[in-house]
């Protein structure tokens, strides 16, 4: 049976970060990855000036072409402008918000990645015991594998194969289009309109729009609303999930990323909280620190996923009376002389997490 010092399952973001890392810290490591190609339809768009750092450390120049420093505007409940944000710009003078394209991110990750790499090969069962981890391959395959480290996503069978739980909850559904052209834009926006609230936002090559839906309404078709001469490149709708792993650990067996903790993504903080996972993961296991893992990276995942619920409560107001209040006071607090240039440059989303000196 071959063995490595670690078994890294999934190559998403999360496990090409981790493996990166682990092997060019001169770890023996094998990734496993069920499909054959990344996964083809973007999800995560918004990097903050801590992530994008992490991410050009792994794969230098891998978001050249992302859209940045664009102003995040609040429109309320009428279209009427509440309130504008634009994130400074952070360490290395990175800026505070870039938007990118996920397919072309990951693939530009897993080309980082020096470690071996069995594609089209999933996790099926594991065993452990006190010096490691005996993995059973769907190519037929045993492996040994002092640590395994599940990177497999939200529906994580590594964390249902050590019967860690998983709590939470789920959210509301949204459609999710991207497309391809020109689309003029003033920025990322969050349209708080009652009857329909949305987001959109500029990616390189395109836009991306998201409308809430309502559990039993007739099917909402966005045609009438994307600009004449676009191309739709996606169309799916998503319901979102805030949950959490009550352990990221059992015995040789770790979590991270999807697998460890889920958010909606009105923070943009989803795949930015995986990387960050990874990176403290791939410093220290081989130092022998994993005892530190969650107690390093559990608060500031708490605090985004709180910061994505509550941006997702302002947004999703669907009462006329409670909008207008939502308005009159996110309005007046963007005004307020201390509290208002705060929010302006970003209030409470706090980009360093702890990890970059790792
Ligand atoms: C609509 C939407 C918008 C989002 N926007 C943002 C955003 O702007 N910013 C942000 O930071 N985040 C955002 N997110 C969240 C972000 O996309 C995820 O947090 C991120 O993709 C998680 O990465 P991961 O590597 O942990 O998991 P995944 O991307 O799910 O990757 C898991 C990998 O594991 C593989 N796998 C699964 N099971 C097995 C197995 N048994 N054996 C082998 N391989 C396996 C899968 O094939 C997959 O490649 C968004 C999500 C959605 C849905």
């Amino acid at each position: 049976m071959q063995s490595y010092d670690v078994l890294v399952v999934g190559c998403g973001p999360v496990g090409a970060v981790l493996a990166a890392r682990l092997s060019a810290a001169g770890l023996d490591v094998l990734v496993v990855e069920r499909s054959l190609s990344v996964h083809p339809l973007p999800r995560a768009v918004a990097a903050d000036d801590e992530v994008q750092e992490l991410l050009d450390r792994v794969a230098p120049g891998c978001l050249a072409d992302a859209v940045q420093d664009v102003p995040v505007r609040f429109l309320g409940a009428r279209g009427q402008p509440i309130g504008a944000l634009r994130f400074p710009a952070g360490v290395g003078g990175r800026p505070g918000l870039a938007l990118f394209h996920q397919p072309t991110l990951e693939a530009r990750l897993r080309a980082a990645v020096a470690a071996e790499v069995r594609l089209g090969v999933a996790l099926d069962a594991l065993s452990q015991d006190q010096a490691g981890v005996t993995a059973a391959l769907s190519d037929g395959s045993s492996v040994r594998a002092s640590w395994l480290v599940g990177c497999d996503g939200a529906g994580s069978a590594v964390r249902a194969a050590v019967g860690i739980a998983w709590s939470g909850r789920d959210l509301r559904r949204w459609l999710v289009v991207d497309v391809a052209g020109a689309v003029p834009a003033d920025g990322f926006t969050y349209r708080c309109d009652p009857v329909r609230p949305s987001v959109d936002m500029p990616l390189p090559g395109g836009h991306r729009w998201e409308w809430l839906l309502e559990d039993g309404e007739p099917a909402f078709d966005p045609a009438p609303l994307l600009p004449a001469g676009v191309e739709v490149v996606r169309c799916v709708e998503y319901r979102y999930a805030a949950r959490r792993a009550s352990s990221w650990r059992a015995g040789r067996v770790l979590l991270a990323g999807d697998a460890a903790h889920t958010m909606p993504p009105f923070a943009g903080q989803g795949l930015g909280a995986g990387v960050r996972d990874a990176w403290a993961l791939g410093a220290l296991l081989p130092r022998g620190e994993v005892d530190r893992y969650e107690a390093l990276r559990g608060p500031h995942v708490r605090e985004m996923t709180r910061l994505s619920l509550f941006l997702g409560a302002v947004l999703e107001t669907r009462v006329r009376p409670a909008a207008a209040l939502r308005d009159a006071a996110l309005g007046a607090a963007f005004r307020t002389p201390v509290l208002g240039p705060w929010l302006g440059r970003g209030g409470p989303r706090d980009s360093r997490s702890g990890v970059l000196e790792l």
